[in-house]
C-alpha cells in the first residue's frame, strides 16, 4: 500500500455542504480531512452569486445559529443586503444577500485554514475501502419475529437502544457500539450486508484512513454537461465529472436516480447599456445572515432589472427543439420551480413577458449573472436571446448557459443523522441527496458533520424535528419521501412557519449549537445578553401603561406588517381584539382606517385608558416601530434597552411629513445616539423589536401552534422497532407493506408523511408494535 494518513472524519468535496461538515467535525475537536477535487475552488457557487431568499434564508440564519460558517462567509462578502417578503407576515421574511464570487471561495478558504484539526487536501476521491462486518440483523430478526409468535426481543446497538429509550449500558451482544443497521428492504443481497467504512482511495494511488466519512460530491457524480446538442463529461463547467467515485456508491447497491439543473449565461458587463434598465438598489440597513456579524464591510452595489421582449419568445419558440432538455437528450429531471427559459415559455405560452435580473458577480470582475434566464439552448441561441433585449443588443456573453445531468442518492436510503443506512460510518450530505442549492446543502453539512463526529466520539445522533427548524423539514422530507426532482426548500413547506422565524432561529437552535461544543463563549454570552435584552422589552410593553402618552410623532401611518399566514388576516385581528380588550376610539376613526388611514395611536391610547403597551400591540395596525418612540425616556435611562432608542430616534428623522412639534425634541440634540452611523446596528435591533413585536401580536396563534407541534411531537415520540417486519402484519396491504418496508420509518409521525400511506395502516402499525412489543 502506498502513502496512506489517518483522520477521525474524511469529508470528500468542499462545495457548501463539504465545509460546513469539515468545520463542524473539526471543531468538535476531531481530526478531519476534507478532500476536494481543485483548493482553489474551494466553496465555488457554481451558479447564482447570492446566498438567501426566500426560504434559503431561513436555512442559513439556523446554519448560523447552530455554529455554523455560510451566514458570516456570506456576510464578509456580501455586496447587496435585501430582506424579502417584508410586505408580509414576520414569518416569512428571508435575508438574501449577492455575493462576491471570487471572495466568497477566499472567505471560505481563510476560515477552514484558520480552524484547528482541519486538514486540506486536494485529491480526486475515487472509491470506499469498505470491511464487511455482518449481515443485516433486522432481516435475521425480522425472520425470527415471523417464526415465532412470542417475539424474540433482539439484541440491539448501544445507539439504537438508545435511540428507543432503553439505556445504552443496559445493551449487550455483538451489536454493542455499532450503529443503527436497517435492512433497506430494496431486495437485493447486496444491501442486506452491512459493510464498515474505512477510508477512502485516491486517483493518485494515496489512501485515507478515516472512522467516519461524509460524502458531498454536489453534481459531480457521472455529470454530463449539455449546451444544445452538444453533451460532454464534466461536474460543472471547466471541471471534470467524478466517474470513478460514481461507479463506486453504485456498487454499493444504493438506490440512485438521474437528476438535471441549468444555469443561465453570463455577460461582461462593459458591453451593457445600464441605462436601459431599471435599478435595484439594496436595503439601507442591511440584515445580516449571522447573529455574529456586526458590519457589512464591502461596498454594496444595484443589481438591475430586465424583461423579455416577443422577439425573445419568438426566438426561444423556434428554437426549443433545439435545447438539450427538449430534445429528449436529457434524461434527468429538473428543478420545478427554478426552471430553464425555454421551460417558462413552454409552460406558460399565454405570459408575453418574463422578468430576470442583472446581477454582478464582484466588485472586481465585469461579469454578469443573468439571473432567471437558465437555459440549454445553443450557444449561437443564447447570443440571439440576449440580443433581442433592448440594452443587451450588444452584450458579449463570457460563459454560455448550460444544463448538467449527475447521480443523486436516492434519500429514502438515508437514517435522520445523514447516514446510509446500511453502511457504518457513512454520511452523505448536499446535492448527491437529491437537493439543490447552496443553503440546503450548507444545512446538510453541519448535520452530517455533527453526526459523523458524535459517531466517532460513540455518542448519540444529533437531530431536529419538523417543529424545530427548516433544517428538520428538509432532513424529514428527503428520508421520508426521498425526491425524484431536485428538492429546495420554500416557507410553505412548514407546518408551523409562525414559529420557524429568522429572527428566532437562535432561540430555537444556538443551545444545541453550544451543547455540541460548535458555539464559542463569545458568541454565547452575546446570544444570552440578546435574549435579556428582548425579555427586558417585552416586560416594558407588559407593564407600561399607555395613559401617559401626549401624542407627538407616534400618529404616522405605517407599513402594514400583517399576520404571518396568508388567510388567518382577519382571523388574528378579531382574536387580538378580543384578546387585548381593546376598544376601537371612534366609529369614524374606524371608517378612516378602512379607507385606509390607520387609526391615530392618541386616539387609541385616549379610548383605552389603563392599557399596556402590549395590549395595544395586538392591533395590526400597531406596530413596535410607532410605539417605540413613545417609550424613548424609558429606553433610553436602560442601559439593555438603549439600542432600541436608537431605532426609535431614528426613526423619527424620516417622519418629515410630521410637524415640528411632533418630532420628538432629542432630535439634534448632541447627545442623540442618532450620530452612530451603524447601520448593522439599527437593523438588528429593529428586527429584534420586530421579533418582541411578533410574539406578542400572535401570542394567541402561537400557543394553538404550540398545542399542534405537541401533538406531532406526541406522534413521533411512538418508536417504531426496527426488527417491526410489516409483512406479517395482518390487514396490512402489500402497498403498504412496500412503501413502509422501503422507507422503515423510525416513528409513527414520519410514517404518516410517507406519501400514499393512509391513516388506516398507521392504525395497524400502531397496533402491531403494542401487540409484538
Ligand atoms: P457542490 O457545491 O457541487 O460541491 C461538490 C464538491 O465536491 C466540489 O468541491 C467538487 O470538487 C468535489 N468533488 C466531487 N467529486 C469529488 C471526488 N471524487 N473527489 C474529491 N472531491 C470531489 N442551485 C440553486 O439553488 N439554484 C440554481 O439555479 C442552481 N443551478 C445550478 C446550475 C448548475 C449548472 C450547477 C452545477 C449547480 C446549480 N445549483 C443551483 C446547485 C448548487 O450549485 C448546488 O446545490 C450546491 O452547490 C450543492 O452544494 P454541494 O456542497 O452539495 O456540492
Amino acid at each position: 500500500m502506498g502513502f496512506t494518513e489517518e483522520f477521525d472524519v474524511a469529508v470528500v468535496g468542499a462545495g457548501h455542504a463539504g465545509c460546513e461538515a469539515a468545520m463542524a467535525a473539526a471543531r468538535m475537536g476531531l481530526k478531519t480531512a476534507l478532500i476536494t477535487m481543485n483548493l482553489d475552488l474551494i466553496a465555488q457557487m457554481s451558479c447564482n452569486p447570492a446566498i438567501g431568499g426566500i426560504a434559503k434564508g431561513h436555512l442559513v440564519r439556523e446554519v448560523d445559529a447552530l455554529g455554523g460558517v455560510m451566514g458570516v462567509v456570506a456576510d464578509a462578502v456580501g455586496i447587496q443586503f435585501r430582506l424579502l417578503n417584508t410586505s408580509r407576515g414576520p414569518a416569512v421574511w428571508s435575508p438574501r444577500a449577492q455575493c462576491d464570487k471570487a471572495q466568497y471561495r477566499v472567505k471560505m478558504r481563510e476560515v477552514l485554514e484558520g480552524q484547528r484539526n482541519l486538514h486540506i487536501k486536494q485529491a480526486e476521491v475515487t472509491d470506499l475501502v469498505l470491511e464487511e462486518v455482518g449481515r443485516d440483523q433486522g432481516s435475521e430478526i425480522r425472520g425470527r419475529v415471523a417464526e415465532d409468535a412470542r417475539l424474540v426481543v433482539p439484541t440491539l446497538s448501544a445507539q439504537n437502544a438508545e435511540r428507543m429509550g432503553h439505556p445504552a449500558d443496559s445493551v449487550e451482544g455483538p451489536g454493542t457500539g455499532e450503529a443503527g443497521t436497517r435492512d433497506q428492504g430494496s431486495g437485493t443481497s447486496e444491501q442486506k450486508r452491512i459493510r464498515k467504512v474505512l477510508g477512502l482511495k485516491l486517483r493518485d494511488g494515496r489512501r485515507l484512513m478515516a472512522r467516519a466519512t461524509v460524502i458531498t460530491t454536489g453534481t459531480f457524480l457521472n455529470g454530463l454537461i449539455h449546451c444544445g446538442e452538444e453533451r460532454y463529461p464534466a461536474g460543472r463547467s471547466g471541471e471534470p465529472a467524478s466517474v470513478l467515485l460514481g461507479e463506486a456508491l453504485r456498487r454499493l447497491g444504493l438506490r440512485t436516480c438521474r437528476l438535471k439543473t441549468g444555469t443561465p449565461p453570463r455577460l461582461d458587463g462593459r458591453t451593457i447599456r445600464w441605462e436601459a434598465f431599471a435599478e435595484q438598489p439594496g436595503d439601507a440597513d442591511p440584515t445580516p445572515f449571522s447573529f455574529r456579524t456586526t458590519k457589512i464591510v464591502q461596498p454594496q452595489v444595484s443589481c438591475h432589472i430586465a424583461y423579455t421582449t416577443p422577439r425573445t419568445l419568438e426566438i426561444i419558440r423556434e428554437n426549443v427543439g433545439r435545447s438539450a432538455m427538449y430534445s429528449g437528450q436529457i434524461e434527468g429531471v429538473g428543478p420545478r420551480y427554478c426552471p430553464s427559459i425555454e421551460d417558462k415559455i413552454v409552460k406558460f405560452p399565454d405570459k408575453t413577458q418574463h422578468q430576470f435580473f442583472l446581477e454582478p458577480e464582484g466588485l472586481n470582475t465585469h461579469e454578469v449573472y443573468v439571473n432567471g434566464m437558465s437555459t440549454s439552448l445553443p450557444m449561437e441561441v443564447q447570443a440571439e436571446i440576449v440580443r433581442s433585449i433592448p440594452g443587451l443588443e450588444d452584450a458579449e456573453m463570457l460563459r454560455p448557459g448550460y444544463a448538467i445531468e449527475y447521480d443523486a442518492v436516492d434519500a429514502t436510503e438515508l437514517d435522520r443523522a445523514l447516514k446510509v443506512k446500511c453502511m457504518e460510518g457513512l454520511y452523505l450530505a448536499g446535492q448527491i441527496n437529491g437537493t439543490s442549492g447552496y443553503e440546503e446543502a450548507a444545512c446538510q453539512g453541519l448535520m452530517a458533520g455533527i453526526n459523523a463526529a458524535l459517531w466517532v466520539k460513540g455518542e448519540a445522533p444529533f437531530t431536529l424535528d419538523r417543529t424545530e427548524g427548516y433544517t428538520g423539514i428538509l432532513i424529514d422530507d428527503l428520508i421520508s419521501k426521498g425526491t425524484n426532482e431536485p428538492y429546495r426548500m420554500f416557507t410553505s413547506r412548514a407546518e408551523f412557519r409562525l414559529h420557524l422565524r429568522i429572527d428566532n432561529a437562535d432561540r430555537r437552535l444556538t443551545a444545541y449549537g453550544r451543547k455540541l461544543g460548535l458555539v464559542d463563549d463569545a458568541t454565547w454570552a452575546a446570544y444570552e445578553r440578546k435574549q435579556e435584552r428582548m425579555a427586558a422589552l417585552e416586560k416594558l410593553l407588559k407593564t407600561k401603561k399607555a395613559n401617559a402618552i401626549e401624542g407627538p410623532g407616534i400618529n404616522h401611518p405605517s407599513r402594514d406588517q400583517g399576520p404571518a399566514n396568508g388567510g388567518q388576516g382577519s382571523k388574528i385581528r378579531d382574536q387580538a381584539t378580543e384578546d387585548g380588550g381593546l376598544v376601537v376610539p371612534t366609529l369614524s376613526a374606524e371608517s378612516a382606517e378602512r379607507m385606509g388611514h390607520p387609526v391615530s395611536l392618541v386616539e387609541l391610547v385616549k379610548a383605552n385608558p389603563g392599557a399596556t403597551w402590549a395590549v395595544l400591540l395586538k392591533r395590526p395596525e400597531v406596530t413596535i416601530d410607532r410605539v417605540l418612540p413613545a417609550l424613548v425616556n424609558e429606553l433610553r435611562s436602560d442601559p439593555l434597552l438603549v439600542d432600541y432608542a436608537l431605532i426609535s430616534l431614528q426613526h423619527r428623522t424620516s417622519l418629515s411629513h410630521l410637524d415640528d412639534k411632533e418630532r420628538h425634541p432629542d432630535i439634534g440634540h448632541p447627545d442623540s445616539i442618532l450620530k452612530t452611523e451603524d447601520a448593522v446596528a439599527r437593523s438588528v435591533a429593529r428586527n429584534e423589536a420586530k421579533a418582541v413585536e411578533t410574539e406578542i401580536k400572535f401570542a394567541g396563534y402561537l400557543e394553538q401552534q404550540k398545542k399542534a407541534i405537541e401533538k406531532l411531537k406526541a406522534a413521533e415520540g411512538v418508536r417504531i422497532p426496527e426488527w417491526l417486519d410489516y409483512s406479517v402484519i395482518s390487514g396490512l396491504s402489500r402497498e403498504m407493506q412496500e412503501k413502509l418496508g422501503r422507507v422503515r420509518p423510525e416513528t409513527i409521525g414520519q410514517a404518516s408523511r410517507i406519501p400514499g400511506v393512509t391513516p388506516a395502516a398507521l392504525g395497524l402499525v400502531h397496533v402491531s408494535i403494542r401487540i409484538q412489543g
